[in-house]
């Protein structure tokens, strides 16, 4: 991937590559996909980049595997996040939650201007899912956009008999499957795997995955950066992984294409007619 342009193979249906022409003449029932990514500690083994890279290889790799004819173009990735849990360590590179939602609704409601109506929020880093939620829903209300939203990281579908046990609960943050993900997408970035490390548990409370959950900052427990256990990593996995996930995506994008608010919409009201 050539990063000054970030889409070297798709550039045919990357919309910063064409003239203004070229994006007048566009079908209006396009779909837009706009990749979010990071700039934030991956531990000692990943680049800060990581999200911005797992999100941009796998939308680029979900567009070729579109048929031609399909109206579907790229926008460029928002790198910078809500990165604040990972903000102590060096080259962390955080915005507020409120300057990624003006950023989006900007970029969203150019869109509108532009003539078009449906945009993606394709999101590679959890700590931006709860203000692009917001986001998404402000930017249907201000400019009438169809704004659909997937998480990168939803797309894999890994079963979690597959992961080690410390992983399967408590993995977070560069750990097996990420890491294994970056094998796959870009493994010249990749260095030596460290050892896992993990949030505090017990019955009733722990990060994510618990009834009761609490707020956490990566420096609280680790001191690698990492909170999981990528050790067990490995390229057999995150091949399989990525490709299902490219897979997924590429349908996903024809799913959005095709959706149409308004017939749904009309099943409800003969629904509830009859
Ligand atoms: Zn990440």
């Amino acid at each position: 991937m050539d990063v000054s342009t970030w889409m070297s193979l798709a550039s045919d249906r990357y919309l910063p590559l064409m003239t203004w022409q070229r994006v007048a003449a566009l079908s209006r029932d396009s779909l837009f996909v706009l990749p979010i990514g990071s700039v934030e500690q991956h531990g000692p083994h990943l680049p800060l980049l990581t999200d911005t890279l797992t999100v941009v290889h796998t939308l680029e790799a979900a567009l070729h595997q579109l048929p031609k004819e399909r109206p579907v173009y790229a926008l460029p990735p928002i790198a910078y996040a809500n990165s604040i849990e990972h903000a102590a360590f060096p080259g962390t590179l955080t915005i507020d939650g409120e300057t990624l939602q003006k950023t989006v609704m900007g970029i969203g409601e150019s869109l509108a201007r532009s003539g078009f109506h449906k945009l993606l929020l394709l999101n590679g880093h959890g700590g931006n899912t709860a203000i692009l939620k917001e986001t998404a829903r402000r930017l249907h209300l201000s400019s009438g956009l169809v704004v659909f939203s997937i998480a990168c990281g939803s797309l894999w579908e890994v079963d979690p008999n597959e992961l080690s046990e410390e992983e399967a609960r408590l993995g977070l943050h560069a750990g097996q499957v990420e890491t294994s993900i970056a094998m796959a997408a870009f493994p010249e970035w990749v260095g030596e795997l460290p050892q896992a490390m993990l949030p505090p548990e017990d019955a009733w409370i722990g990060p994510e995955h618990a009834p009761v959950t609490y707020a956490w900052a990566s420096t609280d427990w680790s001191e690698s950066g990492v909170l999981g256990d990528p050790s067990q990593a490995s390229l057999e996995m995150g091949r399989r992984w990525f490709n299902h996930g490219v897979q997924r995506l590429a349908e996903c994008l024809s799913a959005c294409l095709s959706w149409d608010p308004s017939r749904s919409s009309n099943r409800l009201i003969e629904k509830g007619g009859a």
